[in-house]
């Protein structure tokens, strides 16, 4: 039988310990604070701030939010990013992505101090994930071996699949599963054979943002499948997997909605967690 692996609840366990990480550091005096800025209009965007907000607000971390109009100038912006890093206040910062197409997202990104990094979009942490010496990775695929830990779900040895080979999931979760000794395999948009390859996966992810893209017959009895798809089909929010199709030959499922999704803004919350440890001079444990 397949179990479904809850991140909603994993992602709870998560806030939980950061509440009492946040809790510890305020009784020695220390804040922990989070600056969110977001350019721009964008339905979702302003939806996934508000939720980043609350959750700021139910653990204990300062979270200030930057709106800035759809026009804001690149040197406008920067100057904002300038000051923040400055602050000793703020120990983590992120900038909404998508930016307005008239924006450098790399000169954004680049002008974040890589320890106020909490996205770990920085090519400077991107380095430090490849070399397997990071403090903060891309919360997503953080994640998601959040969950697999949690599920006790071992990766050494397996045959890993990553659909989707973007910054921000694909390529730091193959990163952290290769760091892991999965032996991994990245496919894309130009992959041949993409379903032989998918059925030789022990644990299969998906990352494409296609509805109901990974089929039954993709799928190898008895594997893991992560499913980070965020999609709308017929106005409902799905994921990138035939869920009703494939649950029967899975081993474990994440299912869409109530399974990436929650951990990847438990791990925002850790990683900033982090970042006021690491400013103020404090071990951090390993995950
Ligand atoms: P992305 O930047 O659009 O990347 C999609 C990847 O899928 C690309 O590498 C693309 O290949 C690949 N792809 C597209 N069509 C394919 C095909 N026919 N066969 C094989 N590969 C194909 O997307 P992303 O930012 O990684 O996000 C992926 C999905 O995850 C989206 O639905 C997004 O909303 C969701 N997401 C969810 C969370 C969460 O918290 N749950 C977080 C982030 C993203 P090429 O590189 O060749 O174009």
């Amino acid at each position: 039988m397949s179990k479904r692996i809850d991140g909603k609840q994993i992602s709870l366990e998560v806030k939980e310990r950061v509440r009492l990480g946040v809790q510890e550091l305020a009784a020695q005096g220390v804040s922990v604070g989070l600056a969110v800025i977001i350019v721009g209009d964008d339905p979702a965007s302003k939806i996934y701030v508000s939720n980043k907000k609350k959750a700021c607000e139910a653990l204990g971390i300062d979270s200030r939010e930057y709106a800035l109009p759809a026009d804001t100038a690149q040197a406008d912006l920067l100057e904002l990013i300038d000051r923040l890093n400055k602050d000793s206040h703020i120990n983590g910062i992120l900038c909404q992505l998508p930016l307005p197409k008239h924006l450098d997202e790399k000169a954004v990104i680049a002008a974040i101090s890589p320890e106020k990094d909490v996205d770990a979009f920085h090519p400077h942490n991107v380095g430090r994930i490849m070399i397997g010496d990071y403090d903060f990775v891309p919360c997503t695929p953080a994640g998601i071996m959040e969950m697999l830990a949690h599920e006790n779900i071992s990766v050494e040895g397996k045959n890993c699949v990553v659909i989707g080979r973007s910054n921000i999931v694909g390529k730091p979760m193959a990163m952290l599963l290769l760091h892991q000794n999965g032996t991994v395999t990245i496919c894309h948009s130009k992959t041949r054979n993409l379903k032989e390859i998918c059925k030789t996966a022990d644990i299969l992810v998906a990352a494409v943002g296609k509805a109901n893209f990974v089929t039954a017959d993709m799928v190898k009895e008895g594997a893991v499948v992560i499913d980070v798809g965020m999609n709308r089909a017929d106005g409902k929010l799905c994921g990138d997997v035939d869920f009703a199709a494939v649950e029967p030959k899975a081993a474990a499922i994440t299912p869409v909605p109530g399974g990436v999704g929650p951990m990847t803004i438990a791990m925002l919350m850790q990683n900033t967690l982090t970042a006021a440890k690491r400013q103020a001079g404090m071990p951090v444990k390993d995950r």
